[in-house]
């Protein structure tokens, strides 16, 4: 556990001591460091970081980073409490317990009509590592932040309203970081983008975090048969105590002869989180007609293929996180959305281990513990 910042002023603008795990090396590891972040502009809130999630892309960051770029701070699953607020911030105060998600713009059509996943500046917004007006906070120590608008492999992080959402102080944040990103997309993705109905069948492929989310929220919506699919025989014993009907162990069945079995068919819906060409591929040949095959990692747009089968590249579950992660808390609580399941927690100097746990599939979704509540 770390302490947190101290406040100090600079002739014109007000900056924190803070500690980050920098990435200044291709695959890591992070290194914790102390540096200087430029206090909240006045649309921004200070947020104090209790946890953070660890998600895949995190690490493809991390994997993909070259030398010549300046270095990051990585880590958009955030979760803490608001220490200050910027002049404009009407929607949270000082103590605040908040859950931060991915970024937007606000002003765009997208943002405008309530579909920030779709936001014209999405790229920028969350993968610019800068503030939409080019400025970086942590200029003063020579390293790019507000990754996802957060940087939360922090103790520190700045978030606006847009990519916080405010939570009850009686839950444990630690639990709740994950929401912001891998939950919100698997849960999202069954429930908004493709509004899954009742007796639908569906199959996962990878049973990640994002996976056993998407498989959980088929659960919720009476989807049937819910097919997980993985490599990993622990995550598959896992799918199907949290909703999954049948497993397919891909390295020992085919899918395709797999799900034919299941289903004397094909599926109505596939959730793809591996990203293999491969299991694109597989996917869109497993459909039903008037199929669809969602993919989760990172391609945009729809493909259209006979009979009405297509893909449809989503982003973040189509979530507007301010409504979707509280009905995720609610479902939560109720026992229904167990996702607490797929935590193992970690603390935040060990960050370099827990990022090789996942790597490895030996952890779903480590969080970092970084600060008290
Ligand atoms: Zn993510
Ligand atoms: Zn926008």
């Amino acid at each position: 556990m770390l302490k947190p910042g101290s406040i100090e002023i600079h002739s014109d603008v007000k900056t924190y001591k803070i500690q980050a795990a920098v990435l200044r090396q291709k695959g890591g590891p992070l290194k914790i460091e102390s540096l200087e972040l430029e206090g909240p502009r006045d649309d921004e809130v200070l947020v104090r970081l209790v946890a953070s999630g660890i998600c895949h892309t995190d690490i493809d960051f991390c994997d993909g980073w070259v030398e010549s770029d300046q270095a990051v701070v990585l880590g958009h699953e955030g979760a803490g409490v608001v220490e200050r607020v910027g002049t404009s911030v009407k929607s949270v105060k000082h103590g605040d317990h908040v859950v931060l998600s991915y970024q937007s713009c606000g002003h765009c059509r997208q943002c405008r009509s309530g579909h920030p996943a779709h936001c014209q500046h999405f790229y920028e917004a969350n993968f610019g590592f800068r503030r939409l007006n080019g400025s970086n906070a942590l200029q003063r120590s020579g390293v790019r932040g507000h990754f996802f608008g957060q940087s939360s492999f922090a103790t520190h992080s700045l978030a606006t309203e847009r990519n916080l959402v405010k939570v009850a102080k009686d839950l444990p944040l630690e639990v709740l970081s994950p929401l912001g990103c891998g939950l919100q997309t698997g849960a999202g993705t069954v429930m908004n983008s493709l509004n899954v109905s009742g007796g639908a069948s569906i199959a996962v492929f990878g049973t990640g975090a994002v996976g056993l989310a998407a498989v959980m929220a088929a659960r919720l919506v009476g989807a049937d048969p819910i097919i997980g699919i993985d490599i990993r025989p622990k995550r598959l014993q896992l799918a199907l105590k949290l909703g999954a009907t049948h497993a397919i162990d891909n390295r020992r069945q085919k899918i395709t002869a797999g799900i034919a079995d299941i289903t004397s068919s094909g599926v109505d819906y596939v959730v793809e989180t591996t990203g293999s060409p491969k299991m694109h591929q597989l996917a869109i040949e497993v459909l039903n007609p008037h199929g669809i095959v969602a993919l989760l990692t990172g391609e945009s747009g729809s493909d259209s293929f006979p009979e009405g089968r297509k893909t449809l590249g989503i982003i973040q579950g189509d979530a507007v996180p301010q409504n979707f992660i509280p009905k995720l808390i609610e479902l939560y609580q109720a026992g229904q959305f167990p996702f607490d399941r797929l935590v193992k927690f970690y603390d935040f100097s060990d960050i370099n281990r827990a990022i090789a746990d996942a790597k490895r599939g030996d952890t779903i979704k480590p969080v970092l513990r970084i600060g008290e509540v």
